[in-house]
């Protein structure tokens, strides 16, 4: 297997800022940005597919959102298209970091599958399996949590926002350990390109700080280090507002299912929050609700935000959310449909996943034995 060459360092992705986001560009909305401004991963991808390497993935709690795919989806189709080789993994472990159950996780995860080939992503190039079937990345666990401190796993912003809308009884202590299982995720097959929401940003910096701190600890004989430091990968929509105005989430009520029909989609817009005023405009910091519609209606009709929010003008929400249900309904028509078809077919579904798992055990099992290599492991 080849291993990608890490992208260069110094293009870190900021710490998560804790105001609603706004896009870190103001080119159309379609073009990708990554975590810092200015910085040139995008261009480097398209330059060089082959030195880079994805990996990507979301829970098993629920059908997938608008979020999702204007947060991460549709870079992964479109990475995809570029030739770069990416794994997926559907987080079962994961699942119950804030819940006591993991609820219906075999049809959550076959969702997910059918979600991701509905958009586009492709199981012969991509490599889509869930974490619990691979048991090799799960044993990285062990050494990558020797490698931060407890002061650290406290101190994550994401976590901290998760314990509070979680449903558990008591906060248990994968709600702590997930981040460093997900770098366990992306280290495992050595991604150096994660495409994810604003609210991943904390946890790709602990799996670059383990990358870091686990090449420094057991560097190889060649001086050279195991693991790549992945770089993430926003989009223009890096934290999609969901009806209450709170970051769209599967778990919080809030969402618009890719998979909703073309009804429920606009009674589900209807109620979205918005502000009083009637002039329609584009400003992220200041009316957070409204800017997330208007990027929403942008994003399906690739078309500059500022442009959908002038030609409301004083139209108000009711406006507004009719330009957003029109464009969301057209854009997701075709997709609905493709996932209906595809989920008359369940066994292909679940074959996906046990091919995606051969092949993401060949390779996890490879880079632990790598890993128990370095650590001098009898
Ligand atoms: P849950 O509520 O169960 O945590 P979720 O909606 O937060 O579900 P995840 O599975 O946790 O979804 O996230 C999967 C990926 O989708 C992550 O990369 C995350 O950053 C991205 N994502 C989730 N919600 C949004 C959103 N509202 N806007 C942009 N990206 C998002
Ligand atoms: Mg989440």
């Amino acid at each position: 297997m080849t291993v990608p060459t890490a992208v260069p360092a110094g293009r870190t992705a900021p710490a998560a800022p804790a105001a609603p986001a706004t896009p870190t560009t103001s080119a159309s909305p379609a073009s990708p940005v990554v975590g810092r401004p200015g910085a040139d991963l995008d261009e480097l991808i398209r330059r060089d597919p082959g030195a880079h390497r994805v990996l990507t993935g979301d829970r098993p709690t629920g059908p997938l959102h608008l979020g999702h795919y204007f947060g991460t989806l549709q870079n992964r189709v479109r990475l995809q298209r570029l030739g770069i080789e990416m794994f997926v993994v559907v987080a079962d472990y994961q699942v119950i970091t804030d819940r006591d159950l993991a609820d219906r996780l075999a049809e959550h995860s076959e969702g997910l599958v059918l979600d991701y080939l509905a958009a586009g992503l492709d199981p012969d190039r991509a490599t889509i399996f869930a974490h619990s079937a691979v048991p090799a990345l799960n044993q990285l666990l062990l050494p990558f949590l020797s490698l931060v401190s407890v002061a650290e796993l406290g101190r994550n912003p994401t976590v901290k926002d998760e314990i509070a809308h979680s449903s558990q009884s008591a906060v248990n202590g994968l709600m702590f350990t997930y981040p460093v299982h997900q770098a366990a995720d992306i280290l495992f097959c050595k991604a150096n390109v994660v495409p994810v929401g604003q609210d991943q940003l904390p946890h790709l910096e602990v799996a670059r700080t383990v990358a870091r701190r686990f090449n420094e600890r057991y560097p190889h004989p060649d001086g050279s280090g195991v693991f790549p430091r992945p770089e993430a990968l926003l989009s223009a929509a890096p934290l999609l507002l969901g009806t209450d105005g709170g970051k769209m989430s599967k778990s919080r009520g809030n969402a618009v299912r890719l998979s909703a029909d073309a009804d429920t989609t606009a009674r589900l817009i209807r109620g979205a929050k918005t502000d009083t005023d009637r002039r329609i405009t584009y400003d992220p910091a200041a009316r957070p609700e409204v800017s997330s519609l208007v990027l929403l209606a942008a994003l399906c009709q690739d078309r500059a935000p500022e442009l959908v929010a002038d030609e409301i003008g004083d139209g108000g929400a009711a406006a507004l959310k009719r330009t957003v249900t029109e464009a969301v309904n057209e854009h997701f028509g075709p997709m609905r449909a493709r996932r209906a078809e595809l989920a008359a077919d369940r066994s292909y579904i679940r074959q996906v996943l046990r091919d995606g798992a051969e092949r993401a055990n060949a390779v996890a099992d490879a880079t632990l034995a790598e890993v128990r290599a370095v650590m001098g492991s009898v």
